[in-house]
């Protein structure tokens, strides 16, 4: 027999185990919905392959998961016809972790901790391949890729530090290519080797896997068949007339096991958004983005004539990142599809601006060839004009959120996502009549609940022209800003520019609905028809020299003293040029250069 090699498990592996098994015990049944991924994603990585490999692409028509229950022995396999391992993956994938699904799990289980939470909520991460342990004391992974012309053998116990693989050599349990796992269950798991339960989990977790997931199941199907009558009776109908005797028939049911079709396999984009409920799509970003919360608002919609393609986008109820790391580049938010076919979840980037990121989504092309890559998709004509409409409809989504009675939506939005907004108005000009209105903002007339453009706008005195703001580490510094003492007197709003990225989104706005942004902390601040010509005039005369003598004294330290009549009660203010940064740029400037 070949030799059997045994190896250490990398240490993060054993960590990871005994988190899970710790943690999980109350919702042990993920560990189908995490091998049925598993085998759903291998089957994804396979179709693609056979895309540009003809070899592969004759036996593509039977991509589908298996899974027999054998209730007498305790013992579930399940089987995909998917893309397998190579010894070596086995190493890499099944004896250390660099996979997301787990690391997620980790951070997760770490936040949830950190938050004090209960651990259920883990129940609903991906917790990957090693959940098979909740439920098996041994597990047996029969792999072929491919790749190589041998199948392999991976096998571990609960509990164990330590795995073996060996080559397969029984010729009964050699496969033509993918994966089977065997798990020999617990002594108090073994209900779970039972058909009917299977076929329920299955239904329940796999709801949205796009192959067919078949069960072992036992049928019945009803027949008639003959019987024999009483014997006395038939000796008289002997005795009678033979010919006219009349058969008697009973209905039994046949009994026999069955492959059993147990998932539908229709995606759910191609379905009629009329017929798909929110729970539905909801329940499809949970599942395929690994999520455990709801999206704030998700969009259904295909697009014909140019070009052809269908999307359902979501907007995330956090981000996963952090809200200050804007520029998550590898975000695998977006997953591409070509005719059904799964081709790549990397490509997120070149189908949305940078800005908008974090939408998550699946994009299903029928114009794109197959073998679609990374230059295609850059040069292509027809992505610009995906782009483009994607765009459009990840924002009339969140204008959507935006608009929604329920204003803690937009709030919650607002917080995770603001800063991408933002980040919008710099980089993506063509925008800006999306972007503008998206905005919000404290102000002098809201300190504590922000408003939007619109709302500025429609709080605007009949008189006034323009949107005034003052940039600011903080509101409560903005609120003391000696700047503001003449607009709050004439009780004219100004919105306080708090965050740092504010400041720069404004000015590349520019003016919004034909009202220019206006720096009330700039030189040339005019109130326009608030000013009293004749009265600063005769200040002007009367205070003239006292500005000369303080210039001669300040010297090079400031550009010019001048009146000014934007102060009503402090004495004097430091204001920037007119065509010099803010103060607050330049504290920006300076924090950035240091
Ligand atoms: P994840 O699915 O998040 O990558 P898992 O722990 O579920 O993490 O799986 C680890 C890795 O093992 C997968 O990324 C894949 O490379 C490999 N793997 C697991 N199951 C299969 C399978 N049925 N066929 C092929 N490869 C598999
Ligand atoms: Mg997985």
């Amino acid at each position: 027999p070949p030799p059997v090699e045994k190896y250490e498990y990398q240490a993060e592996v054993s960590r990871l185990m005994d988190l899970i098994v710790n943690s999980l015990y109350s919702n042990k049944e993920v560990f189908l919905r995490e091998l049925i991924s598993n085998a759903s994603d291998a089957l994804d990585k396979l179709r693609y392959l056979s895309v540009t490999n003809p070899e592969l692409s004759k036996d593509v028509a039977d991509l589908d998961i298996r899974i027999y229950a054998d209730k007498e022995n305790g013992v579930i396999t399940l089987t995909d016809s998917g893309i397998g391992m190579t010894r070596q993956e086995l190493v890499d994938c099944l004896g250390t972790i660099a996979q997301s699904g787990t690391a997620k799990f980790l951070k997760a289980l770490k936040d949830n901790k950190d938050a004090g939470g209960d651990n259920n909520l883990i129940g609903q991460f991906g917790v990957g391949f090693y959940s098979a342990f909740l439920v098996a004391d041994r597990v047996t992974v029969s792999t072929k890729s491919p790749k190589s012309d041998k199948q392999y053998v991976w096998e571990s116990e609960a509990d164990s530090s330590s795995y073996t693989i060996k080559e397969e050599t029984d010729p009964q349990l050699i496969i033509p290519r993918g994966t089977r796992i065997t798990l020999h269950l617990k002594r108090d798991e073994k209900g779970y080797a039972d058909p009917e339960r299977i076929q329920k989990l299955v239904k329940n977790y796999s709801q949205f896997v796009s192959f067919p997931i078949y069960t072992w199941q036992e049928k019945g199907y009803t027949k008639e068949v003959e019987v024999d009558d009483d014997p006395a009776e038939s000796k008289k109908d002997d005795q009678d007339d033979q010919t006219e005797r009349k058969k008697k028939t009973k209905k039994v049911v046949e009994r026999y096991w069955d492959w059993e079709l147990t998932n539908e396999t229709q995606p759910i984009w191609l379905r009629n958004s009329k017929e798909v409920t929110t729970e539905e799509y909801n329940e499809f970003y949970r599942k395929t983005f690994n999520e455990y919360l709801d999206p704030l608002a998700s969009s259904h919609f295909t697009t014909e004539g140019e070009v052809e393609f269908r999307s359902i986008l979501y907007v995330p109820p956090i981000s996963p990142m952090g809200k200050d790391d804007v520029v998550n580049q590898k975000t695998k938010n977006i997953r591409l599809y070509v005719k059904r076919v799964f081709i790549s979840d990397d490509f997120d980037g070149e189908l949305f601006p940078r800005y908008l990121s974090f939408i998550k989504g699946v994009v299903d092309s029928h114009d794109l060839p197959l073998n679609v890559s990374r230059e295609i998709l850059q040069e292509s004509r027809i992505v610009r004009i995906m782009k483009k409409r994607l765009v459009k409809k990840a924002f009339d989504m969140i204008l959507g959120i935006s608009l929604s009675e329920n204003r803690e939506d937009y709030e919650k939005f607002w917080d995770n996502f603001g800063k991408h907004l933002k980040l919008g108005c710099i980089e993506d000009r063509e925008n800006h009549k999306r972007l503008a209105p998206l905005l919000r903002f404290f102000s002098s007339q809201s300190e504590n609940d922000m408003i939007s453009l619109d709302e500025y706008v429609e709080n605007m005195k009949a008189e006034q022209k323009a949107i005034y703001y003052i940039a600011s580490d903080s509101v409560t510094s903005a609120k003391n800003a000696p700047f503001l003492e003449k607009l709050t007197e004439k009780e004219l709003e100004v919105l306080y520019l708090v965050e740092p990225i504010d400041e720069v989104a404004i000015q590349s706005l520019k003016s919004y609905k034909d009202k220019d942004f206006i720096d009330i902390s700039k030189e040339d601040l005019d109130l326009g028809k608030y000013k009293n010509e004749e009265k600063e005039a005769a200040v002007k005369k009367e205070f003239g020299q006292t500005c000369d003598w303080i210039k001669k004294r300040l010297g090079d330290k400031v550009a010019s003293v001048q009146i000014s009549s934007r102060l009503s009660s402090s004495p004097c203010v430091l204001v920037s040029g007119k065509f010099g940064w803010s103060a607050n740029m330049e504290r920006l400037m300076k924090a950035q250069a240091g």
